[in-house]
């Protein structure tokens, strides 16, 4: 018998992982993080360890897991475009194999469950800002499509489990979101351009930089994580979470050169395929559920996370992606 609540966070070492399991343990909570280390090393929660409420458990979600919880967070997935698309028969195996094992655990438990999904399923957007009524414009077999379809695949799992189980469940739709412990060599746009220019390289725009996307800062993100879980019981989402403020890829660019002083120059790169034009959250139903509107400008966040990206060269300790 457990008094506290016990957690479990798959995906607990990532980027987001570990800023949520801090975050429940100082709120209180017993967390068991479960990760195979795919896309992160122990690294990231390394300063959690000795804390006896902390778990940490190596562990495929593709395969089943017996523990004994009160809530999951489902974050176990590679996350950027480099990543998934590395091994994308693995990447659809994780979006799907593991969101039904988690099911299946919060099903016997009885508990509700979160899953990490993603504005991804709106793919190539043709509305703007996307709502949650959206229904997206994702190609099916596209180089994108092991983490886009994987994800959407996921979140049918959800609701069917709901609608056919009536179990209590939370889809979030996260939109890009960025901070300390991003990878440093994930590709991802924000670690890539900071990481540049920090390092006096080329600043690498794919295409002309005219795509816009919004970027969340990881603590504004966490906080609407825990209130979607926590309040509003019967609302099961699907949730955008993210912030509106929209920044073109060039934009983004120059604010980082400006904020690093960095002499890097700008190089024009071919664009991927089925990059998404331009992507914004509508937010409208995380305030009027949750009140919830993200604090931290991107001038800020960004200034957060190039310390951790020069902390982190400084070290001399670069992880591998
Ligand atoms: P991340 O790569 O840092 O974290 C993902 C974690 O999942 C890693 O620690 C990885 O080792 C683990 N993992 C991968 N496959 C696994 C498996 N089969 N079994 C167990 N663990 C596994 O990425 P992140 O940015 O922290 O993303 C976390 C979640 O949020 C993902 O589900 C991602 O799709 C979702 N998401 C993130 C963003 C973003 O901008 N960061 C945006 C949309 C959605
Ligand atoms: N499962 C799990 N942990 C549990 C309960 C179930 O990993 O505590 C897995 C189990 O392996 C199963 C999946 O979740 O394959 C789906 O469970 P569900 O009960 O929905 O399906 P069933 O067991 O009937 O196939
Ligand atoms: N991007 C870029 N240069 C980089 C990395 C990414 O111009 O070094 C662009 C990418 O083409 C996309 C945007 O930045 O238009 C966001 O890319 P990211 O991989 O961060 O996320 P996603 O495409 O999944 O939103």
């Amino acid at each position: 018998m457990h008094l506290r609540k016990r957690v479990l966070v798959t995906g607990g070492s990532g980027f987001l992982g570990s800023h949520l399991c801090e975050r429940l343990l100082l709120e209180g909570c017993e967390v068991i993080c479960v990760d195979n280390f795919f896309t992160s090393s122990r690294q990231n929660i390394e300063h959690l360890l000795p804390n006896p409420r902390f778990e940490l458990i190596r562990h495929d979600v593709t395969f089943p897991l017996y523990v004994e919880v009160d809530e999951i967070y489902n974050l176990a997935c590679p996350a950027s475009p480099i990543h998934y698309q590395h091994d994308p028969v693995q990447t659809i195996k994780t979006c799907v194999h593991g969101a039904i094992n988690m099911l299946g655990l919060a099903k016997r438990l009885r508990i509700p469950i979160f899953q990490a999904s993603t504005s991804e399923v709106y793919g190539d957007p043709d509305v703007h800002p996307q709502p949650e009524s959206y229904w997206g414009n994702v190609n099916p077999i596209g180089h994108r499509s092991c983490y886009d379809e994987g994800k959407r695949c996921a979140e049918s799992l959800f609701f069917a489990y709901h609608r056919q189980h009536s179990l209590p469940i939370k889809v979030g739709r996260l939109f890009n979101t960025y901070g300390p412990r991003m990878h440093p060599n994930d590709g991802r746009v924000v670690s890539n351009f900071i990481m540049q220019a920090l390092q006096g390289k080329p600043i690498t725009i794919y295409g002309d930089g005219s795509q816009t996307r919004s970027f969340c800062y990881v603590d504004d993100l966490v906080e609407l994580m825990l209130r979607f879980m926590r309040n509003d019981k019967e609302f099961c989402g699907p949730l955008n979470m993210g912030n509106p403020g929209e920044f073109s890829i060039l934009g983004l660019a120059k604010q980082v050169i400006e904020l690093t002083n960095s002499s890097s120059k700008i190089s024009l790169e071919p664009l991927p395929t089925d990059d998404p034009k331009q992507r914004k959250p509508d937010i409208t139903l995380a305030k009027e559920h949750y009140g919830w509107e993200p604090e931290v400008r991107l001038r800020e966040g960004l200034m957060q996370t190039i310390s951790y990206f020069e902390n982190l060269l400084a070290s001399g300790e670069l992880r591998k992606g």
